[in-house]
């Protein structure tokens, strides 16, 4: 294994990608960067500054530059101590909250559907690799962001049990939402970040699946320990 150790973890919409990959970054003490945020973030600026955003019919014929959009977009990770992780910063605006609205939700895959959005925010992902060792989860990080990334977890879950955890997550922050808009969400969003042209939404071939329908957080976060432990254990054997 490299000094620098890279995670990928991807999958579905609402499969606790981010809840593994920050227990696993604890138990191994290395940064954890959650991809979706950066989307979410660039998704809040369009929206509050009524940047155009083509639909998925649309984007094909679509002709608008969005350079000088996107060399004002500033995204930054800064630690929270409290919380014991990092809070992703629009323009230098903690925005961690304001990000998970069902408005963002509804718009986000449309936003990350754009060729230039995309390219823009892999480079900041890649750069963020250079200070050491990371788990990052998203949906195009074993195949597009870090191919050559040591360990590559792919979760998925039943749509329905995603769609009540994510139902649940949103009332216990008092976001007033139906059953029913966050099952279309999670799936429609599924299906877009799939079906889109720029980096779908895929399993690596060389990625583990992971399959937490019926997991609980802990079996999760060991499931993947055990990946990185046969990982250190196939390399000291190979050196
Ligand atoms: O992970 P999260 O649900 O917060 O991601 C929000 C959206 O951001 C996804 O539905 C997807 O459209 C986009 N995304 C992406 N590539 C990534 C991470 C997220 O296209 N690596």
């Amino acid at each position: 294994m490299s000094s620098r150790l890279i995670i990928a973890i991807d999958g579905y919409s609402s499969c606790g990608k981010s809840t593994v990959a920050k227990g696993l970054a604890r138990k191994l003490g290395i940064h954890y960067i959650d991809s979706g945020a950066m989307y979410r973030a660039v998704t809040l600026y369009f929206l509050e500054n009524n940047i155009p955003i083509p639909g998925p019919e649309e984007l094909h014929d679509y002709v608008y530059d969005y350079s000088d959009v996107l060399r004002k977009i500033n995204i930054s990770f800064q630690f929270n101590p409290v919380s014991g992780f990092s809070e992703v910063y629009l323009n230098g605006r903690n925005v961690e909250n304001e990000i998970r609205t069902m408005e963002i939700n509804e718009q986000v895959s449309h936003v990350s559907a754009i060729k230039s959005v995309r390219a823009h925010l892999v480079k900041l992902q890649r750069d963020s690799a250079n200070e050491g060792g990371l788990v990052m989860d998203g949906r195009d990080i074993g195949t597009t962001v870090f191919p050559d990334a040591d360990l590559k977890i792919f979760m998925k879950a039943d749509p329905m049990v995603r769609s009540e955890r994510r139902y649940k997550e949103l009332k216990s922050k008092g976001i007033e939402v139906l059953l029913e808009d966050v099952i279309q969400n999670v799936v429609g969003r599924d299906y877009e970040d799939s079906h889109r042209e720029e980096s779908p939404l895929r399993k690596a071939e060389d990625a583990i699946i992971l399959d937490n329908t019926y997991l609980t957080h802990d079996e999760q976060v060991e499931f993947v320990i055990e990946a990185v432990r046969k990982l250190a254990l196939s390399n000291s054997a190979s050196s």
